[in-house]
C-alpha cells in the first residue's frame, strides 16, 4: 500500500464542525494528491457548492456526501454517511430544511426557558439578536453557555449547563435510519454506517446492527476510520462481504491541528484506494 494518501470519503468543513472552508479543504487536498474526495458535513450540504466548484478548480473530484445523525433504539448519536446523492434534489433539500428549521427552533426555545430562569432571580436575559450571530443562524447549546459565561451568569461552561441548559433543555427532533436511507436513495445516492466502532466494541452487536440496518436500505459500512484497531477493521470487512456491504473509509478530518489528518487514518497509514472504487462500481448508474 502507498503510503502517500489519494482518496478520503469523510471530511468536515467550516459548514459544520471542521476549521476549513471547503475551497480550503479542497485545496489542501490537491496539495497531498488525495484526487477523489467527498465532503461530509454533518446534516448539512450547504458547503457542497463551494466544495465541488473549487474541485473543479484544483483537479479534484469532489463527490457529494453528508453524515446524518439519526436515533435507533437506544443509541442516540449515529452516524450515517450519504454519498453520490444529488443536493438539489427537491425532497432531500426540503428533509434538510426541515431539520434545520427544527434545531433553531430547539435552540431558541431553550434561550427563552433560560430567560425566564433568568427573569426569576432578576438576572438580565440573554440577546437573542447576539445569540444567533453568534452561532450564524444555528444556535446549540454551547453557543447559550458561551454567552452566559459571558454575561457573568456563570463562571464556567459546565456551570452553565448545569444550572441552566440541563434544566431548561428541549428534546432534539430525531431522524430514523429509515428516513435517512429513504432520503439519501430518492436523490439517487447510498448509506455508509460511519465509525461503528463508536456504537459498540461487541462484534455480536455489530453484526446485529449491521444486519439490521442491512435490510433497511444500508449499501455500505465504514471499516476505515481512526477509532478503529486493525483487528476490528479486518472484523468489519469481514461482515461487509457476509452481508453484501461496500466498505468505505476516511479520515474524518476537521482541520483541528492535533486532530485527523487529511488522507490519513493514522501515521503512515493513508485511507485505502479502495474505498472510492468500490463506491464508484456500487454507485447507481
Ligand atoms: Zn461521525
Ligand atoms: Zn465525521
Amino acid at each position: 500500500m502507498p503510503l502517500y494518501p489519494s482518496v478520503d470519503l469523510h471530511m468536515h468543513t467550516t459548514y459544520s464542525d471542521g476549521l476549513d472552508t471547503p475551497t480550503a479543504l479542497v485545496a489542501k487536498a490537491s496539495e497531498l494528491g488525495v484526487w477523489n474526495l467527498a465532503i461530509t458535513d454533518h446534516d448539512t450540504v450547504d458547503g457542497l457548492p463551494e466544495g465541488i466548484e473549487a474541485g473543479q478548480r484544483y483537479g479534484v473530484q469532489v463527490m457529494s456526501g453528508i453524515e446524518l445523525t439519526v436515533q435507533f433504539e437506544d443509541y442516540r448519536d449515529i452516524h450515517i454517511l450519504g454519498y453520490d446523492f444529488d443536493p438539489a434534489d427537491a425532497a432531500f433539500a426540503a428533509c434538510i430544511q426541515r431539520m434545520q428549521e427544527a434545531r433553531l427552533e430547539r435552540g431558541l426555545e431553550i434561550l427563552r426557558r433560560v430567560n425566564r430562569m433568568l427573569g426569576e432571580v432578576g438576572k438580565a436575559p440573554i440577546d437573542e439578536q447576539r445569540v444567533l450571530a453568534r452561532a450564524q443562524g444555528a444556535v446549540a447549546r454551547p453557543h447559550l453557555a458561551q454567552e452566559l459565561v459571558e454575561q457573568g451568569c456563570v463562571e464556567t461552561f459546565q456551570e452553565a449547563f448545569q444550572d441552566y441548559l440541563v434544566p431548561c433543555d428541549v428534546p432534539k427532533a430525531t431522524l430514523s435510519p429509515q428516513d435517512a436511507f429513504r432520503m439519501v436513495a430518492e436523490a439517487g445516492g447510498i448509506c455508509s454506517l460511519a465509525h461503528p466502532g463508536t456504537l459498540s466494541s461487541d462484534p455480536v452487536e455489530i453484526e446485529r446492527l449491521l444486519t439490521t440496518f442491512g435490510r433497511m436500505g444500508l449499501a455500505g459500512v465504514e471499516a476505515y476510520h481512526h477509532c478503529h484497531q486493525p483487528s476490528f477493521i479486518d472484523f468489519l470487512c469481514q461482515c461487509a462481504r457476509q452481508l453484501n456491504l461496500i466498505v468505505t473509509g476516511g479520515s474524518d478530518y476537521h482541520g483541528r491541528p492535533q486532530g485527523a489528518v487529511l488522507g490519513f487514518l493514522d501515521v503512515n497509514k493513508p485511507v485505502p484506494e479502495s474505498v472510492w472504487t468500490e463506491l464508484m462500481a456500487a454507485r447507481t448508474p
